[in-house]
């Protein structure tokens, strides 16, 4: 296939050029001026961008939350990344406390077959493992690891196991990804309001405050000095947090970091009215003044990639609460957290590139190419270089795309973006090679997707 006549975006620029799709399904040629050859499909771009697939390093597919469940399976999940233009993800492999990670993990591959898309896995750990479960884990292409700083009764790992861990990771050249709030503060702030009769889902936030996601971030920071780990903070959300950061690569710690939409777009004023309940995510939603730190990171380069944590549940199920209440959640704390977002991340983020908080080549490195390095995907995912995969995108900045859950394809019933209506989607996606998306509309199939067998960091 022949894209003809569009602006390609890549992180060294802007740029007309056409994009030949090898039969082979990877980049062909990039250059300017590609006639077609005989029977070869020519898609035609001109006024459009072509940029890389989007890599969306960081969602939950069907994952299980006490009596509830996400509500996007890997077949339903990565239909709608495919329409939005992301063809990668990298799903978190989530054990329950005591279930062994490789077992957990061999569930998680079966699950994600029916995937639209390319797929990679990551997978946490809940407790200290022997190095043999890390190397054995690396050498099947699963190469990082998440720690929880929260969630003391399901996930949380203490300081000891971090350590461990991080020699661990390190010796076997994986990066570890954090999940930074201080859990067992957050506890007793959560125990405290409760017992003062504070159930209100705004509690959430306030039982959550950015001062202990910063702690945490820095404490994550001083165990990777510690040990010497390549680390990845996922999910900030706050000012707090980002000082924290950039406090700890002025030391020269290894770290990168993530933020995701619903920190740019959404603030914690959410949390309170009628659907209060549909805007639960953790880290919580902050004051909006978060935002502005946040897109200056992105724009300065102080964090590195846009995920989603795409964690979507239905409304029924957040009203029932994890503990599957019919008379619904009692407090805060049962409400089942996560948004939906694996369709829409790139359109939030265009939105970002049309108010100038970040620039068009940003957008693309974001979203694309900085994922696709942190994980080992780089160049065969997010980038256009001849011989990657030709998963690619040809976006139209002029396509209106309403926000709505009925104008969405994600399994959810509400949609954290109502009312708003992003102007640019894509209008062609294609997953090595193969058109999986055309005007909105799917045409892949699932198990199209493969699993990414990832590369150890080379460092
Ligand atoms: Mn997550």
């Amino acid at each position: 296939m022949l894209i003809r006549g569009g602006t390609v975006i890549g992180e060294d620029g802007e740029r007309r050029c056409d994009v030949r799709v090898g039969a082979d399904g990877r980049v062909a040629e990039v250059a300017p001026g590609l006639l077609p050859a005989a029977d070869e499909p020519v898609h035609e771009a001109a006024g459009k961008f072509v940029i890389p697939g989007g890599v969306d390093p960081h969602t939950h597919m069907q994952l299980p939350v006490g009596a509830v469940r996400v509500s996007d399976d890997f077949a339903s999940g990565t239909r709608a990344a495919a329409i939005g233009g992301t063809t990668t993800i990298i799903d978190y492999i989530t054990p329950e406390r005591d279930e062994d990670p490789l077992a957990a993990a061999a569930r998680w591959r079966d699950l994600a077959e029916l995937s639209a898309v390319d797929w990679g896995l990551h997978l946490s750990f809940t407790a200290a493992v022997p190095e043999a479960v890390i190397a054995t884990a690396a050498e099947a292409g699963i190469t990082s690891f998440k720690l929880y700083l929260a969630y003391p009764d399901r996930l949380q790992v203490d300081d000891g196991a971090v350590v461990n861990l991080m020699r661990s990771a390190r010796r076997q050249g994986a990066l570890v990804t954090l999940h930074c709030e201080n859990g067992a503060a957050i506890e007793e702030l959560r125990r405290e309001a409760l017992a003062a009769g504070r159930t209100a889902v705004i509690e959430h936030a306030r039982t959550r405050p950015a001062l202990l996601e910063a702690e945490a971030v820095a404490r994550a920071a001083v165990l990777a000095e510690l040990t010497g780990a390549a680390i990845y903070i996922v999910h900030v959300s706050s000012a707090d947090a980002l000082a924290a950061l950039r406090a700890a690569v002025a030391r020269g710690v290894d770290v990168q970091a993530e933020t995701c939409p619903q920190y740019l777009y959404l603030d914690e004023t959410r949390l309170q009215g009628a659907d209060a309940a549909n805007f639960v995510c953790t880290p919580p939603l902050r004051e909006a003044r978060h935002a502005e730190a946040l897109w200056e990171g992105l724009a300065r380069g102080w964090i590195q990639t846009v995920a989603t944590d795409h964690c979507p549940f239905f409304r029924a199920d957040r009203r029932a609460g994890v503990n599957g209440r019919a008379t619904g959640f009692r407090d805060f704390s049962e409400i089942p957290g996560g948004l939906p977002g694996v369709e829409t991340r790139l359109a939030l983020m265009w939105e970002g590139v049309r108010a100038k908080k970040i620039s068009a080549v940003d957008w693309v490195r974001l979203c694309a190419g900085a994922p696709a390095r942190a994980f080992g995907l780089w160049p065969t995912k997010g980038s256009l270089a001849v011989g990657a995969d030709a998963d690619l995108v040809v976006w139209d900045p002029q396509r209106r795309q309403a926000l709505e859950a009925d104008d969405l394809d994600m399994a959810v019933d509400h949609s954290p973006y109502a009312g708003m209506v992003a102007t640019g989607w894509p209008e062609l996606v294609t997953s090595r090679g193969r058109v999986v998306a055309r005007d909105g509309r799917f045409v892949g199939e699932p198990g199209w997707g493969r699993f990414l067998a990832r590369a150890p960091l080379s460092r």
